[in-house]
């Protein structure tokens, strides 16, 4: 499934009732879905090449020897096919302190990240650091880690929050122990960031 449009409604997953893509900590079709980002561009990224195998995995190596060259959802799912050599994971989502992996998930903020003709400018980086945080949490704390997750639908539909409405959503999963309190909290400021859209649009 193509990621979502900018302005694109946003949509009710049907596992966990939250808004798609923004449960993918705890929902295994919202987190399909986040994994749905990086593939998709993965495989355009294949078409013209025509590999397959081993060859795939020659390919990687040389997108992330050069991640200024390629778009971050390129450069991700490249990182997702190599192994590190030092700790065995997929190369950049080994556990905190295996330093091959450290240097490699560095490395990947090197790449491409282009705004979609519409969204709110440094929209892409936001959704490049949401998704890179949810898929690889490890040494990030967990409110964060929930905040970047939820927030990440109304990232992808092309908006960009507020430094107030990041906080407000921050301080919200903070003051509250319930996960489904916190998703339904954070969804009320989304609510509100779509309705100022709606205001802006309407002016
Ligand atoms: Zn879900
Ligand atoms: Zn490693």
């Amino acid at each position: 499934m193509a990621r979502p449009a900018v302005g694109a409604a946003l949509r009710r997953c049907a596992e966990c009732g939250g808004f798609e893509y923004g449960g993918a900590l705890a929902c295994g079709a919202c987190r399909a879905l986040v994994d749905g980002i990086v593939e998709e561009a993965w495989s355009a990224f294949l078409l013209p090449w025509g590999v397959g195998g081993d060859e795939e995995v020659t390919l990687a190596d040389m997108v992330v020897a050069e991640p200024d060259r390629h778009d971050w959802r390129v450069v991700d799912a490249a990182l997702d096919r190599l192994l590190c050599s030092a700790c065995g994971d997929r190369l950049g989502r080994g556990p905190v302190g295996c330093s091959a992996c450290d240097l490699a998930h560095g490395f990947r903020y090197a790449a491409i990240e282009r705004d979609r003709p519409g969204a709110r400018p440094g929209n892409e980086h936001a959704v490049r650091v949401n998704v890179s945080v949810v898929r690889r949490p490890q040494g990030i704390a967990e409110d964060e880690v929930l905040a970047r997750s939820l927030m990440l639908p109304v990232l992808l539909v092309g908006l960009l929050p507020t430094v107030e409405a990041a906080q407000r959503a921050k301080a919200l999963i903070k003051g509250c122990s319930s996960p489904a309190r916190q998703a339904h909290l954070v969804e009320q400021v989304i609510e509100d960031m779509l309705a100022e859209q709606r205001g802006s649009a309407g002016s």
